[in-house]
């Protein structure tokens, strides 16, 4: 890298183009691809045109010059380019006569590739090969795919092109059949950071580990994007990088900042989380940011409260792992997705709204005032095996064919049926037959409670079946731990409803 040690230049080049790969073994994060067109050279298996797709800034314009450099080098075709030669410096500066860049998103009509045909056929003017790289090559019209295609189909000995694209869904099947295709992976954590460190250090300042973690992370994958916003930083940090310098660049709150509006949440201390909004944004995170962080956390408590491996956290690193797994315990999966549901509406309404902070705050206080559900849909298993129960505890001793009258039971109950023969017909009056005797917890009057507590729970979670399960006529105990609803005589839908799994 040539230009790397003189930051003050006197013409300032942005960090992501300074510090460019000019080698393969500079190529952060693409091991195969490099390996693969290393060899392609070794063996002299050079294919005439090449795809690179992957997502944005993950280095495969980077790839197709130095793939360029290598190939042309007049040190002669190697795995590796020299940087020194003419044709190598001539790549570096984009402007090589015989390595064509081409903006697909700018020259996408059939002229621009009628023109590229005319070319292709002159030979190179001083290199052995004359190459296309042709950039967002999706972008091309059809018929201009359809002008290409031509070339790619007789091409001659001294051409190669190297197309590069986000969105190979986009190219035609026929452009995508003459192609050797190279799928770039973003770019993982570990590697950003690495590089990060490297640029820090080739740039004389310093800066906080976890500075730099959190805008690898921030970057998703992306080299590009995450020395684009090293280079925000370091237009505005002194010498030194704090991880407070990354949350106020990006708008977000601190960690601990997070952390606290959580367990504030957790707790259902709304006036406390609406305090630690306030402790944020005083601090210069921006609503939505912390909509989006909160967001991002709780998506994490989920994937904890699963079970998932610390690799498929989004902003937690592993070091966290126990910390979320404690978290999600106590607040329960079924919190954390009501908790989910809320926060992603409330992201989506921001993006549309003037009111941001206002909405923030109006689902920090639903979120406040969601029902204890993991302690409800404890309640409601209970009650549910409670009710499961009852045709095997209750019915055969009793010999009731009542409720479940699949024709089988019904078959296997028979006797019984004949010594009641009225009970097929009531049966749909009472759910499981009742049986008067209280015992425990549950009682004939903290029957009706639980019951409308269930109710809640089903129309908090837009649940169908909220509305069916409002039509009981009356609600008693029979029994430890068993709950009976009795729906109106003609209610049989409702009752067939309620005694599903
Ligand atoms: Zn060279």
């Amino acid at each position: 890298m040539a230009a790397d040690s003189s930051p003050a230049a006197a013409e300032y080049v942005v960090v992501a183009r300074r510090y460019r790969p000019q080698s393969f073994e500079e190529l952060i994060g693409q091991q195969q691809v490099v390996q693969a067109l290393q060899n392609a050279i070794l063996k002299n298996r050079v294919g005439h045109a090449y795809l690179f797709t992957g997502a944005r800034g993950v280095g495969k314009t980077s790839a197709a010059r130095i793939f360029a450099k290598a190939l042309n080098c007049q040190q002669g075709a190697s795995p590796e380019p020299c940087n020194q030669c003419d044709i190598c410096l001539g790549i570096v500066a984009g402007g090589d006569i015989d390595v064509l860049e081409i903006d697909g998103a700018s020259n996408r009509g059939i002229d621009e590739i009628r023109q590229l045909r005319a070319n292709v056929s002159v030979r190179p003017s001083r290199a052995r090969l004359k190459i296309y790289i042709i950039d967002e090559v999706h972008m091309l019209t059809t018929p201009a795919f359809n002008a290409l295609l031509k070339t790619l189909e007789e091409p001659p000995e001294h051409v190669k092109f190297i197309f590069c694209t986000t969105d190979p869904e986009k190219i035609p099947i026929t452009v995508l059949s003459r192609c050797q295709r190279f799928d770039f992976a973003p770019v993982e954590r570990e590697a950003i950071v690495g590089r990060l460190q490297q640029i820090v250090e080739a740039e004389k300042v310093t800066a906080e580990p976890a500075a730099l973690e959190l805008l690898s992370r921030r970057a998703a994958g992306s080299m590009r994007d995450s020395q684009s916003l090293l280079e925000q930083l370091l237009s505005f940090c002194g010498d030194h990088i704090s991880e407070a310098d990354v949350y106020s660049m990006l708008g977000a709150a601190s960690v601990s900042g997070i952390a606290d509006l959580i367990e504030n949440l957790a707790n259902r201390d709304a006036a406390a989380a609406l305090g630690g909004l306030e402790a944020v944004v005083v601090a210069g995170a921006d609503a939505s940011q912390v909509a989006e962080q909160l967001l991002q956390r709780y998506r994490d408590l989920m994937a904890a409260a699963v079970g998932a491996s610390s690799d498929l956290f989004v902003s937690a690193s592993a070091g966290e792992h126990a910390a979320l797994e404690k978290t999600a315990g106590e607040l329960g999966l079924e919190a954390i997705l009501a908790t989910l549901q809320i926060l992603d509406q409330t992201v989506s309404r921001m993006r549309q709204s003037l009111h941001g902070r206002l909405l923030m705050e109006m689902a920090l206080v639903r979120i406040c005032s969601l029902e204890n559900l993991s302690d409800l849909s404890s309640l409601i298993a209970e009650i549910r095996s409670g009710t499961m129960q009852q045709p095997a505890a209750v019915q055969r001793p009793a010999g009731n064919a009542a409720s479940n009258a699949g024709p089988a039971t019904a078959a296997a109950a028979n006797p019984a049926r004949n010594r009641r023969p009225e009970e097929k017909k009531t049966d749909s009056l009472a759910s499981p037959p009742k049986k008067p005797e209280t015992a425990a917890p549950l009682t004939d009057q903290t029957a009706l409670g639980i019951w409308k507590q269930v109710v809640t729970v089903l129309e908090d979670a837009e649940d169908t079946n909220a509305v069916i399960a409002k039509d009981f006529k009356s609600v008693a105990s029979s029994g430890p731990n068993r709950l009976v609803v009795t729906f109106p005589a003609t209610y049989t839908f409702q009752k067939a409803q309620c005694e599903r799994p």
